[in-house]
């Protein structure tokens, strides 16, 4: 049966807006496992630097962003309402406000920090560490579980990760413009690729998956198909 067998480490990596977290949580469903959302945890310390002016007109103050990190504490709580884990920041639920277009505009940058990423990845790594989980992020496969058993990269076409997304922000009354989500997508991957600390990389061992014309349960049925070859 799907998920008594030995616990294994997925790790979900790709661009953004492609629907990892959705494929990602429903799996760990699925499995009984863990889910962590890990761009939840860079978006938190993001709009931590967007309450605190550590962020201002677009600028990152990297000095005081690391002199702050010590005030900073994010961590995951069940939330029976929704069945999701929700991300908290310093004890208040951020969940919604974490989605925002404006901390998707400025999280590139803070996840490109290394000391942000070491403090983060130490976490991940401690939530992982009994194995049963599926994570999904930018650096899983390659730096936070590079022995992971199974590990996927995902992708899909620009201009349907950006609908998907549009849509998505749209239906929870975000006022947003298709342009503006369609930039923010490439933006990201861009610096998410091409920055020093722990790019955005396939792992050499990881398969992947462009869920450009595949349904969510077309996908779900292809991963579990991989786990359980495992
Ligand atoms: O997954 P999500 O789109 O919410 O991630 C938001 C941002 O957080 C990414 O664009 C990336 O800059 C950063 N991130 C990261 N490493 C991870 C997860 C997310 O750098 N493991």
């Amino acid at each position: 049966m799907l998920g008594n067998e030995k616990k294994i480490v997925i790790a979900i990596d790709g661009h953004s807006s492609c629907g990892k977290s959705t494929v990602a949580r429903e799996i760990a469903r699925k499995l009984n496992y863990i889910f962590i959302d890990t761009g939840a945890m860079y978006r938190a310390v993001t709009l931590y630097c967007l309450r605190n002016h550590i962020i201002e007109n677009g600028f990152v103050g990297r000095e005081k962003l690391i002199a702050n990190l010590d005030k900073i504490r994010v961590s995951f709580k069940y939330n029976p309402g929704t069945r999701n884990n929700d991300v908290w920041l310093n004890g208040e639920n951020v969940e919604n406000e974490i989605r925002l277009l404006e901390v998707s505009q400025n999280v590139s940058p803070v996840s490109a920090v290394a000391q942000v990423r070491h403090l983060l990845v130490s976490l991940q790594q401690e939530m992982g560490k009994s194995k049963g989980i599926v994570m999904d992020g930018r650096d899983i496969g390659t730096v936070v579980f590079p022995k992971a058993e199974l590990k996927i990269f995902m992708t899909a076409l620009p201009d349907v990760r950006a609908q998907r997304r549009f849509d998505e922000l749209t239906s929870k009354g975000e006022v947003v413009s298709y342009e503006e989500i369609r930039s923010n997508i490439l933006e990201r991957d861009h610096y998410d690729e091409t920055r020093q600390e722990s790019p955005l990389r396939k792992a050499e061992d990881a398969i992947v998956l462009d869920n450009s014309y595949l349904t969510k349960e077309e996908q779900f049925d292809w991963i579990l198909n991989l786990v359980a070859k495992i």
